[in-house]
């Protein structure tokens, strides 16, 4: 049975590249079963992606109609700036190329992108507006996340990505108008707990505003929380609970 690797001791990236990649496509193959026990999926809808630390144009994700919850390492597959698949036996998903390509190409800091059509994510969206500052762990998303204020069908084709790219800026998220949330990181945990987290927020929100008016945190109050709860370390942190779970749970997803 394979080990899962710790990360390196200096919370950087590992110098050896194969090790690195090992190291990547572990996390992804875990996001992706934590996705699934979240209820994430909806068919054959939703992608992680992690860059590749060797090829860098090219990135790792989930075989397009292959569940969430069987995704192990080797199910993985690695695809180029053309859409081709260059590793493994299973095709991609094309909105998966579609919008993840360019969002990897706009921003070399992003190692990882997610995106699902988790229902609180989706529900949220149709009502095309940010959400706002009334949970602490919302804070993590406080003027860092943008709107793609548009819907034109699915995203089949890369200029759709270029401009959901575009909508995301420099921010950790953007909220994909009638379609559901994108989330991005430094690191395959960031971009993974950023969706979870995200996702949860979204569900707050919902509740809250069915129940009454919520009451906002002050915006200086939400940008010192912001800088705490949405610091790239505490999304490193906030996932690695939820890592050692789901590794106990389902040791296959690191075949
Ligand atoms: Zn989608």
């Amino acid at each position: 049975m394979p080990e899962l690797l710790a990360p390196p001791p200096d919370g950087g990236t590992y110098e050896d590249l194969a090790t690195e990649r090992l190291f990547r496509k572990q996390r992804l193959a875990a996001a992706l079963r934590l996705f699934s026990r979240f209820g994430f999926e909806e068919g054959v809808a939703g992608h992680i992606t992690a860059r590749d630390p060797e090829d860098t144009e090219t990135f790792w994700v989930n075989p397009f109609a292959m569940h969430f919850g069987h995704i192990r390492v080797s199910d993985l597959i690695q695809v180029n700036s053309n859409g081709d698949v260059i590793y493994g036996e299973h095709p991609v998903n094309r909105a998966a190329f579609a919008i993840h390509s360019q969002v990897h190409a706009a921003r070399p800091d992003v190692i990882a992108a997610a995106h699902s059509h988790s229902v609180h994510g989706k529900a949220w969206s149709s009502l095309g507006r940010l959400l706002e500052p009334i949970t602490q762990d919302v804070c993590a998303f406080y003027e860092d996340h943008s709107l793609f204020d548009d819907f034109t069908g699915v995203v089949i084709d890369t200029e759709e990505g270029k401009r959901i790219a575009h909508a995301l800026g420099e921010n950790k998220a953007v909220i994909l108008r009638n379609h559901g949330l994108l989330t991005v990181g430094g690191s395959v945990e960031e971009a993974a707990w950023w969706f979870i987290t995200m996702e949860r927020s979204c569900q707050a929100q919902l509740l809250a505003s069915a129940a009454g008016t919520p009451i906002h945190i002050d915006p200086d109050q939400a940008k010192l929380t912001h800088s705490q709860v949405g610091h790239p370390m505490s999304g490193r942190f906030n996932f690695r609970p939820l890592l050692d779970r789901i590794v106990r749970e389902q040791p296959d997803l690191l075949d």
